[in-house]
């Protein structure tokens, strides 16, 4: 056994899973309303599988609900119509392109948390603009709680520095607790069933 794969496993023994819940929707106004590519799509997946790598070190997984035919409505800001958001998810809204008020720093993401009317937390992918960094930054957002308790944050200096490091160690095998101060949010869920064997079965 490695020593990340070693780290990976007794990370999970002590730790509870923790499911973060994700709503996600491909841009159905991309390329004159004909919605986002196989490409693009597959892009997509691509760097959500990255960021199911990263976070299984820290013991978090993630439950996708694909909704079909949502859009951004440009009303002098954008914004996705109510009906295709849910409560007790993370809204992940993955275009080829953002509008400027959405991600102005062209990072390729933005997210954001519930302030005023709007009750709901968002992340917004822009693929010509994303890596392979982007979407695992933009959780980390939600999962550290900056967008709880910061909801208009988007990018903060500090914040994504420390963020970048967490990520960061993370990569390197290690738990990051930081991650999992999102247990109690509504839209992540905390399982005791799985649970792996203990440690010292295998010898350890
Ligand atoms: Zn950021």
């Amino acid at each position: 056994m490695t020593r990340r794969a070693l780290l990976a496993f007794m990370t999970a023994r002590v730790r509870p899973p923790i499911t973060v819940r994700v709503n996600a929707m491909f841009d159905a106004g991309a390329h004159g309303n004909k919605g986002l590519t196989d490409a693009e799509r597959a892009t997509f997946w691509r760097y959500q599988t990255q960021a199911q790598q990263e976070f299984a070190t820290s013991g978090i997984r993630f439950e996708f609900k694909i909704t079909e035919g949502a859009f951004i409505r440009t009303q002098g800001y954008s914004v996705i119509p109510e009906k295709f958001l849910a409560r007790d998810m993370i809204n992940l809204f993955v275009s080829d392109f953002l509008g400027y008020d959405v991600d102005r720093d062209r990072t390729g993401g933005a997210s954001i948390g519930p302030r005023g009317y709007d009750r709901y937390f968002k992340t917004y992918i822009g693929l010509q603009h994303a890596t392979e960094r982007t979407l695992p930054h933009e959780y980390s957002h939600h999962l550290s709680l900056d967008t709880a308790t910061n909801p208009t944050l988007g990018h903060n200096f500090w914040a994504d520095l420390r963020n970048d490091y967490w990520l960061w160690r993370q990569r390197q095998g290690a738990a990051i607790d930081e991650f999992r101060r999102c247990a109690k949010s509504p839209w992540a869920a905390t399982s005791l069933q799985t649970r792996l064997p203990r440690a010292a079965s295998i010898g350890i």
